[in-house]
């Protein structure tokens, strides 16, 4: 988790917030724009969490009202619906032509488009200038996006050819000026409203929801556990640095009651073989000394078995 949860940001978000207002807003978006901008929104918000991991296919079947509204572009990585004076929505992509990527906790660059052709790079530009929110699509894997809204257009730079896109709540937030607590207050809000849950995503869907251990299949009762701890705070597309386990499962490995080899194997602590006790003891745990964790059907998904050999050696030395 996040060391950072216990210390109060209350005023690093006020100040930012202000911020943000006092940098937007030269001009209104229109209200036939506005209107249409709030409908897709309001559907967005009802058929989506804030940071659910979503197909090309959902994104591109989208309706609002009944009209077909597709929030990603088929080709191009921003959305520009006719009646919209300001983006709707853009695409992060780490494998993409174009240079984008977070560069501070919770901010994107996004490159202009080659050319600045079809008005793409003025509706960009547009959303700065009109403090409209947008969609953010980090795309995780082929076919596979994290949507993150709102979010803002939050600094063009006309001179580089980009913009820098990020989370509505720091839109006031420069890198460059930002004390410390503010810098804290970023990455603790980058890691809950976007890393984390696509950490969590990307192993539940590689575990196909079930216990690596026990194959318990309730998503409620679900973990995605750290094999080792992840510092980096762009760390949440490695799912090779997770494992989906149960509630239990996840803290007797935490703990060291379980390990798991670089082979794959389940371990359980020897003082924990020999006690006796009731049920969960013994079918939960002692019976799974020896066993191999059901692993993601991708090999590419698989635990890292470097970093499960390191986590190993902490287990058996306990
Ligand atoms: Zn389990």
């Amino acid at each position: 988790m996040c060391g950072l949860a216990g210390l109060d940001f209350a005023g690093p978000m006020r100040a930012l917030a202000l911020r943000g207002k006092l940098r937007q807003a030269a001009g209104m978006e229109s209200p036939v724009s506005a209107a249409l901008r709030g409908q897709i929104f309001d559907e967005v918000a009802a058929r989506f969490l804030s940071s659910s991991i979503v197909s090309r296919q959902e994104l591109l079947d989208f309706t609002v009202g009944g009209e077909s509204m597709p929030l990603i572009d088929r080709s191009r990585g921003i959305r520009n619906p006719k009646p919209l004076e300001a983006t709707l929505s853009v695409v992060s992509s780490a494998d993409g032509p174009y240079a984008d990527e977070e560069v501070s906790p919770g901010i994107w660059r996004y490159d202009f488009r080659a050319g600045g052709s079809g008005g793409d790079n003025r509706k960009l530009i547009a959303a700065h200038r009109l403090g409209v929110p947008v969609l953010l699509f980090r795309k995780l894997q082929p076919n596979v996006y994290q949507i993150v809204y709102p979010a803002r257009v939050a600094h063009v730079n006309e001179a580089e050819s980009h913009v820098l896109i990020s989370l509505e709540e720091l839109s006031g937030f420069s890198p460059g000026e930002a004390s410390v607590v503010e810098r804290g207050y970023a990455e603790y809000l980058a890691k809950r409203r976007v890393h984390q849950p696509a950490f969590r995503a990307m192993v539940m869907r590689a575990y196909d929801t079930q216990c690596t251990v026990c194959r318990f299949k309730h998503g409620e009762l679900l973990d995605a556990a750290h094999i080792t701890a992840d510092s980096s705070h762009s760390g949440d597309a490695t799912v090779t640095n997770g494992m989906a386990m149960c509630k239990i499962h996840h803290a007797a490995y935490d703990a060291n009651f379980l390990g798991v080899s670089p082979d794959y194997e389940i371990r359980i602590n020897a003082r924990l073989l020999d006690e006796v006790d009731g049920p969960m003891l013994r079918h939960g745990l002692q019976e799974m000394h020896g066993v191999k964790i059901t692993l993601p059907a991708r090999r590419a998904e698989q635990p890292d078995r470097e970093r499960l050999a390191e986590r190993f050696e902490v287990f058996t030395r306990g």
